[in-house]
């Protein structure tokens, strides 16, 4: 199909358009005889209806413009209207007869049929209680530290102050990665046993004062029963800062339980043995299931242990101390505790079976949403 030149209209009564027009009609019906050509169709409708090229455009704009009366401009209108219909139901039938019937019986939507029902999202128990500790330390001030979970000896153990051969290094406790024997032992990578090694690198990233929590999961050689999984959750805290004492230690910690249990909660605190904190303690809480009175649940002595915490041990600090001077421990003190995000969980929510929260099992997962 070539493209003509335009034809030229020098009478405008109705005989003379009809006879121009009428050879136009010859032309689109010549071209139209060859739709059945490959890719004719698409070719046939640039040629005629083309928004730039397309030759009825082309020859109504100098057509319109000649004529000499509204009349005759309306005439021309009217029968380029005709035309371009007739253009538009060749290129119709040449599409093909369209889907059947049958086909669109099947493609058809019943719009009143309900919809898929999709299950909104809820945090789950482990999520959620991590996040309730952290908030109450961001209210206080701390930010939250992260990092890897696997680890170097040094990080987990020689800069935390477990001196070699401390039996929680024990590979009976600790998961190694395999094939490190050539390495150093501080250089042997295993799978951090605690958040801990996140303080050594947070006090080598910035100066005193430091106000962290850190939330994160941890691994252990440990068999599964009710109580212990292999993996479990710690959120751990540092502070330090100058004239930090055993009474701001305190302090914080029965606000952080008055603000996870309740405000009737009490807390007591003994001495404990913690390699990276001197001197250290465990901290109990009133029973939250007895109050106190003595039940089940607290053995009948009306407290629960939930936490370990103590004083910054010097040695510890005496390691940041080779990256960053300023943690001298002549000069600054800190505090630090750990709790297991599992056993608040488990505590809050009423949980006997620790691998009930790994279980994926919806009809337990869905007592917390
Ligand atoms: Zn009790």
């Amino acid at each position: 199909m070539k493209n003509e030149s335009i034809p030229n209209l020098t009478a405008f009564d109705d005989a003379a358009l009809d006879q121009a027009f009428a050879a136009l009609a010859r032309q689109v019906a010549e071209d139209a005889a060859a739709l059945d050509a490959p890719n004719a169709i698409e070719a046939f409708r640039q040629k005629w209806l083309g928004r730039k090229q397309g030759r009825l455009n082309e020859i109504s704009g100098p057509w319109l413009k000649s004529a000499p009366t509204p009349e005759a401009k309306k005439g021309i209108g009217q029968r380029f209207n005709e035309l371009k219909k007739t253009v538009e139901e060749l290129l119709d039938q040449a599409g093909g007869a369209g889907p059947s019937d049958a086909v669109l019986a099947a493609e058809a939507l019943d719009i009143t049929l309900p919809g898929t029902r999709r299950l909104t999202g809820a945090e789950h128990p482990i999520t959620r209680t991590w996040n309730e500790i952290v908030s109450v330390f961001a209210a206080l001030g701390y930010s939250v530290g992260v990092g890897p979970e696997v680890e170097t000896d040094f990080y987990n153990f020689e800069s935390m102050n477990f001196p070699p051969g401390h039996p929680a290094r024990d590979t009976q406790d600790t998961l190694v990665i395999a094939n490190q024997e050539r390495r150093p032992l501080r250089d042997r990578l295993l799978l951090r046993t605690h958040t801990s090694p996140v303080q050594m690198r947070t006090m080598e990233q910035q100066p005193p004062p430091v106000r962290i929590v850190i939330p994160g999961k941890v691994h252990r050689n440990d068999a599964m029963d009710a109580t212990h999984s292999p993996i479990f959750h710690q959120v751990e805290g540092l502070c330090v800062d100058t004239n930090i004492t055993f009474s701001d230690l305190k302090g914080t910690l029965d606000h952080a339980m008055k603000a996870l249990f309740g405000s009737s909660v009490k807390t007591r605190f003994f001495p404990s043995f913690f390699p990276f904190t001197e001197p250290s303690a465990d901290v109990q809480i009133s029973c939250i299931f007895c109050g106190g009175q003595g039940c089940r649940k607290c053995k009948q002595s009306g407290w629960i242990e939930l936490l370990g915490c103590g004083m910054v041990d010097p040695a510890v600090f005496a390691f940041a101390a080779e990256k960053q001077p300023a943690y001298d421990p002549k000069k600054i003190s800190g505090f630090a505790f750990g709790m297991g995000i599992e056993r608040i969980a488990m505590m809050k929510y009423g949980i006997s079976e620790i691998g009930q929260l790994y279980a994926g099992d919806m009809r337990f997962l869905n007592q917390f949403v």
